[in-house]
């Protein structure tokens, strides 16, 4: 039997080294699947949520992300040819859109910093699901380059944005972005996505013990009744560099105690299945907050989300030790149908759910093997 005639041998074999073993979907799994429009993990888990990392570089150094005793002037970050190209990402979210991928969110390292970063939205504007809706296109930031930017990300299709900020206190937000950027400058971006109509604007604060855990109330009192969503996000061991320990995260629960003593929140329904952040709306009609409980109350059971790398892996947790390479394939000429082929026997075989059963041994066991946030995009 010939290779073509063969469609799972040749895509193992266009699959390179390392990637993580996976059963490409049969062509009748595959016809299924597109015809059912989603594809299920075996936790009955869709495939839903695309985030795409455009940059493995930043120009932060976040203590809690990219601390820079790692990623200093010696770190090497992946070489320009080794990125997945702009008309490489398109392919892939077009596939994904074809499986059931309605909300794509651009992230990073700092995604703005990738040249030309409002083609990759046009591009990815145009794309739509097997319905023939838009899909769901948002990005996540740090903020310090949206004076400049807003108006063309804006005018290139984003609908919404998410913008990184750890406190309003700028000896605190200096010391964590560790670039010594000033909370001015971020605010002025918030207010340049805020002028060119971005709806919602999310901020995101990590909370880490004894280190912003007193700009918690400050920083609701700043957003309420401003529209923007303060989202308060536990301070998770991803990547192997951030020497997280269980005694840095502040739960949820103390945050919106912390904020309910100043102005009464109650809590308010997810607007969709899977949505990460669990919403609390002030009882005065201020708005609301989000927080992310990722260590306290893990959302495991609703993770609908799978990860691009700046490389081109898909790592269907944010936990993973090893992603499947998809660059290479895309590279080597694989077809659409390959590549479908393939995502859907990743996803099918997915049986991920670190969060759940995060134990002090778990997370020691995989320390050193975990890959980057700033690689695989939050
Ligand atoms: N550079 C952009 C930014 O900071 O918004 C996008 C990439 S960043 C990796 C995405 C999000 O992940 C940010 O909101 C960041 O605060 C969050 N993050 C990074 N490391 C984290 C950690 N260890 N625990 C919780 N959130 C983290
Ligand atoms: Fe950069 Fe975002 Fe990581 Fe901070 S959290 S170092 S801004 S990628
Ligand atoms: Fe999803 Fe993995 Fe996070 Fe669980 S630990 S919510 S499976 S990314």
């Amino acid at each position: 039997m010939g290779e073509s005639a063969n469609p799972t041998r040749k895509i193992i074999a266009l699959a390179v080294a390392g990637a993580r073993a996976a059963e490409p979907a049969t062509r009748d799994a595959l016809s299924a699947v597109k015809l059912a429009e989603r594809v299920y993990d075996t936790r009955t888990r869709a495939l839903h949520d695309l985030r795409i990392s455009v940059t493995d570089r930043c120009n932060f150094r976040c203590t809690y992300c990219m601390p820079k005793d790692v990623f200093g002037p010696g770190y090497k970050f992946l070489p320009h040819d080794a990125l997945l190209s702009f008309e490489e990402i398109t392919r892939f979210a077009r596939i994904s859109a074809q499986l059931g991928v309605e909300k794509i969110r651009l992230t990073g390292g700092e995604p703005t910093l990738r040249r030309d970063l409002p083609r990759l939205i046009e591009m990815l504007d145009a794309l739509k699901t097997p319905s023939g809706h838009a899909l769901d296109l948002t990005l996540t930031t740090n903020g310090s380059t949206l004076v400049k930017q807003a108006r063309a990300l804006k005018d290139a299709g984003l609908q919404r944005i998410t913008v990184s900020l750890d406190s309003l206190d700028d000896a605190t937000f200096k010391s964590m972005n560790d670039v010594d950027f000033p909370v001015a400058d971020v605010l002025k971006g918030i207010e340049a996505a805020h002028a060119v109509g971005l709806a919602p604007i999310k901020v995101n604060m990590v909370v880490k013990r004894g280190v912003n855990d007193q700009s918690i109330v400050d920083m609701a009192k700043h957003f309420k009744g401003t529209g923007v969503v303060v989202r308060y996000i536990e301070f998770m061991d991803v990547g192997a560099t951030n020497g997280w320990r269980m005694d840095d995260v502040v739960p949820s629960a103390e945050v919106v105690r912390a904020i309910s003593t100043w102005s009464p929140l109650e809590a308010i329904d997810a607007q969709y299945e899977g949505e990460v952040a669990e919403r609390w709306r002030y009882k005065d009609g201020g708005g609301e907050i989000g927080v992310i409980s990722s260590v306290t109350q893990a959302f495991c059971k609703t993770c609908t989300r799978a990860r691009l790398s700046t490389d081109g892996k898909i790592f269907t947790c944010l936990f993973a030790t090893d992603g499947t390479d998809f660059r290479q394939m895309m590279r080597n000429g694989a077809s659409d149908d390959d590549i479908a082929a393939l995502l859907v026997g990743l996803w099918q075989s997915r049986t991920d759910r670190y969060s759940e059963i995060r134990t002090a041994a778990t997370t020691l066991e995989r320390q050193a093997r975990k890959v980057e946030m700033s690689y695989i995009g939050g």
